[in-house]
Protein backbone atom coordinates (compact mmCIF):
# COMPACT_ATOMS: atom_id res chain seq x y z
CA UNK A 1 0.00 0.00 0.00
CA UNK A 2 1.02 3.46 -0.39
CA UNK A 3 2.05 6.05 2.22
CA UNK A 4 2.00 8.96 -0.02
CA UNK A 5 -0.29 11.60 1.99
CA UNK A 6 0.12 14.67 -0.21
CA UNK A 7 -2.35 15.31 -3.05
CA UNK A 8 -2.58 12.78 -6.31
CA UNK A 9 -4.21 13.90 -9.78
CA UNK A 10 -5.89 11.94 -11.58
CA UNK A 11 -5.66 12.83 -15.33
CA UNK A 12 -5.39 10.94 -18.87
CA UNK A 13 -2.25 11.34 -21.40
CA UNK A 14 -2.77 12.37 -24.86
CA UNK A 15 -4.74 15.56 -25.28
CA UNK A 16 -5.75 16.27 -21.56
CA UNK A 17 -2.74 16.18 -20.10
CA UNK A 18 -1.68 18.63 -22.65
CA UNK A 19 -4.33 20.91 -22.24
CA UNK A 20 -3.86 20.63 -18.24
CA UNK A 21 -0.25 21.19 -18.24
CA UNK A 22 -0.66 25.26 -18.81
CA UNK A 23 -3.43 25.11 -15.37
CA UNK A 24 -1.01 22.84 -13.82
CA UNK A 25 1.66 25.85 -14.13
CA UNK A 26 0.16 28.03 -13.21
CA UNK A 27 -0.79 26.50 -9.38
CA UNK A 28 2.89 25.79 -9.69
CA UNK A 29 3.13 22.09 -10.44
CA UNK A 30 5.22 20.78 -12.83
CA UNK A 31 5.32 17.48 -13.60
CA UNK A 32 8.95 16.16 -13.76
CA UNK A 33 8.23 13.18 -16.20
CA UNK A 34 6.55 13.59 -19.62
CA UNK A 35 3.95 10.54 -19.72
CA UNK A 36 4.41 10.61 -23.48
CA UNK A 37 7.92 9.71 -23.01
CA UNK A 38 7.70 7.32 -19.99
CA UNK A 39 5.67 3.76 -19.73
CA UNK A 40 5.95 5.47 -15.52
CA UNK A 41 2.10 5.94 -14.28
CA UNK A 42 3.09 7.72 -11.60
CA UNK A 43 4.24 10.91 -12.25
CA UNK A 44 6.57 13.09 -9.61
CA UNK A 45 6.06 16.62 -9.22
CA UNK A 46 8.30 19.50 -8.57
CA UNK A 47 6.40 20.18 -5.46
CA UNK A 48 6.94 16.51 -3.70
CA UNK A 49 3.44 16.84 -1.84
CA UNK A 50 1.88 16.75 -5.08
CA UNK A 51 1.89 13.58 -7.14
CA UNK A 52 0.13 12.81 -10.96
CA UNK A 53 -1.52 9.27 -11.86
CA UNK A 54 -1.91 8.68 -15.38
CA UNK A 55 -4.51 6.34 -16.69
CA UNK A 56 -7.51 5.67 -19.54
CA UNK A 57 -9.58 8.89 -19.61
CA UNK A 58 -12.98 6.65 -19.04
CA UNK A 59 -11.41 5.42 -15.69
CA UNK A 60 -10.52 9.19 -14.15
CA UNK A 61 -13.65 9.13 -12.39
CA UNK A 62 -13.13 5.79 -10.81
CA UNK A 63 -10.25 6.46 -9.33
CA UNK A 64 -11.42 10.14 -7.76
CA UNK A 65 -14.53 8.36 -6.87
CA UNK A 66 -12.87 5.71 -4.36
CA UNK A 67 -10.71 8.06 -3.13
CA UNK A 68 -7.25 6.64 -4.95
CA UNK A 69 -6.94 10.32 -6.49
CA UNK A 70 -8.02 13.53 -4.67
CA UNK A 71 -8.67 15.01 -7.67
CA UNK A 72 -9.10 14.73 -11.00
CA UNK A 73 -9.39 16.13 -14.96
CA UNK A 74 -11.82 14.37 -16.92
CA UNK A 75 -14.19 14.88 -20.11
CA UNK A 76 -18.28 15.82 -19.69
CA UNK A 77 -18.43 13.38 -21.95
CA UNK A 78 -16.68 10.28 -19.22
CA UNK A 79 -18.73 12.23 -16.74
CA UNK A 80 -22.02 11.45 -18.16
CA UNK A 81 -21.16 7.87 -18.85
CA UNK A 82 -19.90 7.33 -15.05
CA UNK A 83 -22.83 9.01 -13.44
CA UNK A 84 -20.51 11.62 -10.86
CA UNK A 85 -21.18 9.05 -7.38
CA UNK A 86 -18.26 9.82 -4.75
CA UNK A 87 -17.58 13.10 -6.76
CA UNK A 88 -17.64 17.03 -6.62
CA UNK A 89 -17.56 18.67 -9.19
CA UNK A 90 -16.78 22.10 -8.90
CA UNK A 91 -14.96 23.58 -12.03
CA UNK A 92 -15.36 23.49 -15.86
CA UNK A 93 -11.65 23.70 -16.88
CA UNK A 94 -13.13 24.93 -20.88
CA UNK A 95 -10.30 22.40 -22.42
CA UNK A 96 -10.63 19.56 -24.42
CA UNK A 97 -13.32 21.04 -25.86
CA UNK A 98 -16.04 19.43 -28.89
CA UNK A 99 -19.28 18.56 -29.15
CA UNK A 100 -21.49 14.84 -28.75
CA UNK A 101 -22.84 14.59 -32.39
CA UNK A 102 -24.73 11.83 -34.13
CA UNK A 103 -23.19 11.20 -37.21
CA UNK A 104 -24.63 9.72 -40.28
CA UNK A 105 -22.67 8.64 -43.98
CA UNK A 106 -23.39 11.08 -46.28
CA UNK A 107 -26.41 11.15 -48.57
CA UNK A 108 -28.12 9.25 -45.63
CA UNK A 109 -31.92 10.54 -44.91
CA UNK A 110 -31.17 10.83 -41.30
CA UNK A 111 -34.11 12.80 -40.56
CA UNK A 112 -36.81 11.05 -42.81
CA UNK A 113 -35.90 8.26 -41.76
CA UNK A 114 -36.62 8.89 -37.89
CA UNK A 115 -40.07 10.66 -39.41
CA UNK A 116 -40.78 7.49 -40.57
CA UNK A 117 -40.39 5.78 -37.04
CA UNK A 118 -38.02 3.21 -38.52
CA UNK A 119 -36.03 1.45 -36.21
CA UNK A 120 -31.93 2.84 -36.09
CA UNK A 121 -28.86 1.04 -35.43
CA UNK A 122 -26.98 3.15 -33.53
CA UNK A 123 -23.21 2.23 -32.84
CA UNK A 124 -21.50 4.22 -29.87
CA UNK A 125 -19.02 4.45 -27.26
CA UNK A 126 -21.16 6.61 -25.43
CA UNK A 127 -24.39 4.39 -24.23
CA UNK A 128 -25.84 6.21 -21.59
CA UNK A 129 -25.89 9.68 -23.48
CA UNK A 130 -27.15 7.96 -26.39
CA UNK A 131 -30.02 6.06 -25.03
CA UNK A 132 -31.19 9.00 -22.73
CA UNK A 133 -31.05 11.46 -26.66
CA UNK A 134 -32.83 9.14 -28.27
CA UNK A 135 -35.18 8.30 -25.69
CA UNK A 136 -35.63 11.88 -25.48
CA UNK A 137 -36.83 12.32 -28.94
CA UNK A 138 -38.96 9.29 -28.92
CA UNK A 139 -36.95 7.68 -31.65
CA UNK A 140 -36.66 3.94 -31.24
CA UNK A 141 -32.72 2.56 -31.37
CA UNK A 142 -30.77 -0.22 -31.23
CA UNK A 143 -27.56 0.44 -29.59
CA UNK A 144 -24.52 -1.36 -30.37
CA UNK A 145 -21.81 -0.74 -27.70
CA UNK A 146 -17.65 -0.54 -29.24
CA UNK A 147 -14.83 0.72 -27.62
CA UNK A 148 -13.20 2.94 -30.48
CA UNK A 149 -13.85 3.42 -34.13
CA UNK A 150 -16.90 4.33 -34.27
CA UNK A 151 -16.39 5.77 -38.17
CA UNK A 152 -15.81 2.42 -39.16
CA UNK A 153 -19.36 1.03 -37.90
CA UNK A 154 -21.29 2.62 -40.63
CA UNK A 155 -18.82 2.03 -42.84
CA UNK A 156 -19.27 -1.57 -42.65
CA UNK A 157 -22.98 -2.40 -42.44
CA UNK A 158 -22.37 -2.95 -38.54
CA UNK A 159 -24.81 0.36 -37.86
CA UNK A 160 -26.67 3.21 -39.66
CA UNK A 161 -25.61 6.24 -37.40
CA UNK A 162 -22.54 6.62 -34.73
CA UNK A 163 -22.47 8.71 -31.29
CA UNK A 164 -18.95 10.15 -31.12
CA UNK A 165 -16.87 13.54 -30.33
CA UNK A 166 -16.38 15.42 -32.94
CA UNK A 167 -14.43 18.72 -32.91
CA UNK A 168 -12.90 19.88 -36.42
CA UNK A 169 -15.16 16.93 -38.35
CA UNK A 170 -12.36 15.77 -40.36
CA UNK A 171 -12.41 12.52 -39.40
CA UNK A 172 -15.85 12.08 -39.94
CA UNK A 173 -15.48 13.50 -43.29
CA UNK A 174 -12.37 11.30 -44.08
CA UNK A 175 -14.58 8.39 -43.61
CA UNK A 176 -18.05 9.67 -45.49
CA UNK A 177 -19.69 10.66 -42.84
CA UNK A 178 -21.42 13.51 -41.37
CA UNK A 179 -22.79 15.20 -38.07
CA UNK A 180 -26.72 15.70 -38.62
CA UNK A 181 -27.45 16.56 -34.69
CA UNK A 182 -24.83 17.80 -31.49
CA UNK A 183 -26.41 16.09 -28.19
CA UNK A 184 -24.20 17.91 -25.93
CA UNK A 185 -21.45 20.59 -26.06
CA UNK A 186 -17.71 18.67 -23.88
CA UNK A 187 -15.47 19.91 -22.48
CA UNK A 188 -13.08 18.99 -19.58
CA UNK A 189 -14.07 19.47 -15.84
CA UNK A 190 -12.03 19.03 -12.66
CA UNK A 191 -13.45 16.47 -10.12
CA UNK A 192 -12.75 16.47 -6.63
CA UNK A 193 -13.81 13.12 -4.07
CA UNK A 194 -16.10 14.13 -1.64
CA UNK A 195 -13.91 13.36 1.35
CA UNK A 196 -10.58 14.41 0.37
CA UNK A 197 -12.52 17.92 -0.12
CA UNK A 198 -14.05 17.70 3.22
CA UNK A 199 -10.49 16.19 4.59
CA UNK A 200 -7.45 18.36 2.24
CA UNK A 201 -9.52 21.09 1.52
CA UNK A 202 -6.45 23.44 2.79
CA UNK A 203 -4.19 21.59 0.18
CA UNK A 204 -6.78 21.14 -2.52
CA UNK A 205 -8.68 24.37 -2.91
CA UNK A 206 -5.28 26.59 -3.88
CA UNK A 207 -4.93 24.08 -6.42
CA UNK A 208 -8.61 24.78 -7.68
CA UNK A 209 -8.47 28.14 -7.01
CA UNK A 210 -5.10 28.97 -9.12
CA UNK A 211 -7.03 26.62 -12.10
CA UNK A 212 -10.12 28.90 -12.05
CA UNK A 213 -7.78 32.09 -12.58
CA UNK A 214 -6.03 31.04 -15.21
CA UNK A 215 -8.79 29.53 -17.90
CA UNK A 216 -9.04 32.11 -20.54
P1 LIG B 1 -8.73 5.94 -24.93
O1 LIG B 1 -7.93 6.54 -26.05
O2 LIG B 1 -7.93 5.58 -23.72
O3 LIG B 1 -9.69 4.90 -25.38
P2 LIG B 1 -10.21 8.31 -25.16
O4 LIG B 1 -10.24 8.10 -26.62
O5 LIG B 1 -11.50 8.69 -24.50
O6 LIG B 1 -9.66 7.09 -24.36
P3 LIG B 1 -8.79 10.74 -25.55
O7 LIG B 1 -8.96 10.61 -27.00
O8 LIG B 1 -7.48 11.19 -25.00
O9 LIG B 1 -9.10 9.38 -24.80
O10 LIG B 1 -9.93 11.70 -25.03
C1 LIG B 1 -9.93 12.15 -23.70
C2 LIG B 1 -11.01 13.18 -23.55
O11 LIG B 1 -10.73 14.30 -24.39
C3 LIG B 1 -12.40 12.71 -23.95
O12 LIG B 1 -13.05 12.08 -22.87
C4 LIG B 1 -13.05 13.99 -24.36
O13 LIG B 1 -13.58 14.66 -23.24
C5 LIG B 1 -11.91 14.80 -24.95
N1 LIG B 1 -11.85 14.67 -26.41
C6 LIG B 1 -11.93 13.53 -27.14
N2 LIG B 1 -11.86 13.78 -28.45
C7 LIG B 1 -11.75 15.11 -28.57
C8 LIG B 1 -11.61 16.01 -29.68
N3 LIG B 1 -11.61 15.56 -30.94
N4 LIG B 1 -11.48 17.33 -29.43
C9 LIG B 1 -11.47 17.79 -28.18
N5 LIG B 1 -11.60 17.00 -27.08
C10 LIG B 1 -11.74 15.69 -27.27
MG1 LIG C 1 -9.15 8.60 -28.24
Amino acid sequence: MSVFDGITIALSKGRIFEDTKPLLKAAGIIPLVDPEHSRELILPTNNPRVRLVIVRASDVPTYVQYGAADIGIAGKDVLIEHGGDGLYQPLDLNIARCRLMVAVPKGFDYQGTIKRGARLKVATKYMLSAQQHFANKGVHVDLIKLYGSMELAPLTGLADAIVDLVSSGNTLKANNLEAVEEIVPISARLIINVASWKLKRDSIEPIMNNFAGSLS
